[in-house]
Order: C-alpha cells, then sequence, then structure tokens
C-alpha cells in the first residue's frame, strides 16, 4: 500500500514556522517511503480564509521547495459532501439542533457553578462541556444556531473501546507505534455544524482524509486529543482509520505555541528579510529524527 500524506493548513492567516514544520515532515517522510504528499486547504472559514492569503500560502510552500501531488483539495468547495455526511448523522438520530448561544451556555453554566459551588467539567481546550441537562428544552432540539452530536448516543452505536495507532515522539514506544485509548467522551456534546458554517474541523477533516486515502495523518500534537473524536465520527461514518503521528510543536521564547498573529515568525516575512529555504530547515531544528518513526516502519507497522 502507498503511504499517503497530507498537510491541512487553515490559511486564515500567514503561514508560519510551526506550518513550515509540519509540512516539512510530512513532504519528507512522504517522499523517504515512496508516499504521495498532498495538499489540502481547510477554508470552511470563508470570511478569513481569502484568495490571497491562499495564493501566498502556496507561493510559501514552493519557495520552501516543497512539491506535491494533485489534486488540491479545498474545502470551502466541498461543502455540500459535509453536508451529507451531516445528513447520515441525522438520520441514525446521533446529531440534534440547539438555539443556545455562547451566553445562554455561560449563563447556565454559571448559575450551575454557584448553586452548586462545583466547576462545571471542561473539554481537552478547555471550554465548559456543552451543558444539555440545564438548559431550557426550547434551546434544544429546535432552532438553527448549531447542530451538535449526541454524544451519549454516539458511544450507545460505536462503542466505548475506541483506540488509534500512534507513532508521534510522545508515546512512550517511539519510534515504534503504539495503541492509544480514545477518549471522545471528553468533548461532550461536540459542534458538528453552525448556521454559518454549515460544517465544522472535526466533521471535514475525517470526511476529507477518507477520501484523499490518507493513511499517515501527520500533524501538531496540539491536535493530539481531538484524534479521540475524530476516531469516534471515522467509525460512525464508516471510514477507515489512519495511523496518526502527533509531532512536537514549535515554540516561542517564551515556550508559547506559535500562532499566525505573530507576524515575525511568519514565512513572507523572514523571506523579506532575506531567509533562505535552508536557514527555515535551521530556524526549525529540522533533523533526520524528525523522520525516524517513518523509516522504522515505512507502512507505518
Ligand atoms: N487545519 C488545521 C490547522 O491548520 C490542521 C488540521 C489537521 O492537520 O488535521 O490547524
Amino acid at each position: 500500500m502507498t503511504p499517503v500524506f497530507r498537510f491541512a493548513p487553515s490559511p486564515n492567516g500567514a503561514l508560519h514556522l510551526g506550518h513550515a514544520f509540519s509540512a516539512i515532515i510530512n513532504f519528507e517522510a512522504a517522499k523517504r517511503t515512496c508516499g504521495r504528499f498532498y495538499l489540502r486547504i481547510e477554508d470552511i472559514d470563508t470570511m478569513r480564509c481569502t484568495q490571497d492569503k491562499i495564493e501566498q500560502m502556496l507561493d510559501d510552500l514552493g519557495w520552501l521547495g516543497l512539491t506535491w501531488d494533485q489534486p488540491v483539495l479545498r474545502q470551502s468547495q466541498r461543502l455540500s459532501l459535509y453536508q451529507d455526511a451531516l445528513e447520515v448523522l441525522r438520520q441514525k438520530g446521533l446529531i440534534y439542533p440547539s438555539s443556545a448561544s455562547r451566553k445562554d451556555i455561560q449563563k447556565a453554566v454559571l448559575k450551575w457553578e454557584t448553586n452548586t459551588q462545583k466547576q462545571w467539567p471542561r473539554d481537552p481546550d478547555g471550554a465548559h462541556l456543552f451543558p444539555r441537562a440545564l438548559l431550557p428544552d426550547t434551546e434544544i432540539g429546535k432552532g438553527t444556531v448549531a447542530w451538535r452530536l449526541d454524544m451519549h448516543r454516539a458511544l450507545e452505536i460505536a462503542g466505548s473501546s475506541l483506540t488509534w495507532t500512534e507513532t508521534g515522539p510522545k508515546s512512550q514506544s517511539y519510534p515504534k507505534p503504539e495503541i492509544i485509548p480514545a477518549q471522545p467522551n471528553a468533548w461532550g456534546d461536540v459542534i458538528l455544524a453552525r448556521k454559518d458554517t454549515p460544517t465544522s474541523y472535526h466533521l471535514s477533516v475525517v470526511i476529507d482524509d477518507a477520501a484523499q486515502d490518507i493513511s499517515h495523518v501527520v500533524r501538531g500534537q496540539d491536535l493530539f486529543c481531538a484524534t479521540s473524536l475524530h476516531r469516534l465520527l471515522q467509525t460512525l461514518l464508516d471510514l477507515p482509520a489512519p495511523l496518526y503521528h502527533h509531532h512536537r510543536l514549535l515554540t516561542d521564547g517564551s515556550g508559547q505555541k506559535l500562532s499566525k498573529s505573530r507576524g515575525d515568525l511568519g514565512l513572507a516575512s523572514l523571506r523579506t528579510r532575506g531567509a533562505s529555504p535552508q536557514d527555515i530547515r535551521q530556524l526549525v531544528h529540522w533533523s533526520e529524527d524528525d523522520l525516524k518513526a517513518f523509516i522504522i516502519a515505512p507502512s507505518g507497522l
């Protein structure tokens, strides 16, 4: 089986060194394993992902010396596919609409926390779990602010023993694959589509990884916990499970994850200040060690 890798940026800001690292590791892993390397533009946020940002991103990646297989997928052109998947989930009774706004949620949680003197649980990203049980009936099952996954029902169908295969450097058997138990429950009733964006990152990423036959999802450690949710959605939608490799994250001088707002670490800005593609590899501390998991196990196992 030919290994298939992808780099899937959301072009809602300039590419920075963190993206460069992620793109390079995917490109090099595909090269070393005689695999394919695809580019996917995750531009479901059509307000923030503008055409000039996309063009700048492609230009930056080309300048870095990367080449990719065709076609380049653009999520904004695939919205009807995500809606079809949402419809499958709806017909299985796995999603429900809710009209609760962010404010309604905050209000309900605050009231509960004040009354009980306890903390309402949070998801791995630190957001409050959707407090379905605390909201009035008028805010559940109606309205179209958001479509949410019914986590309880989803787990009843998918079972509670989902896992994924991880080859990233944080796994205990690195660089050998490790089986990680998935914990989708930690995310609660997540949003799968909104009124203004008819899909979500979680839904579209699993559909597109399957559509592009991605065998190795190689992405930042910040998405490690989201993989639990992705495994659940793959199971509910009958999609295959790729191997996962969550790579190290680049941080700034204060240990913070790099963000798109740090313009000075943007590739475009570094280019205009005279950096070469080789300098970028040095700045991201690129080393052959980053490819260890793929060289030892070119097909993943
Ligand atoms: N589009 C996501 C981002 O730019 C990455 C998605 C993924 O690799 O799964 O953070």
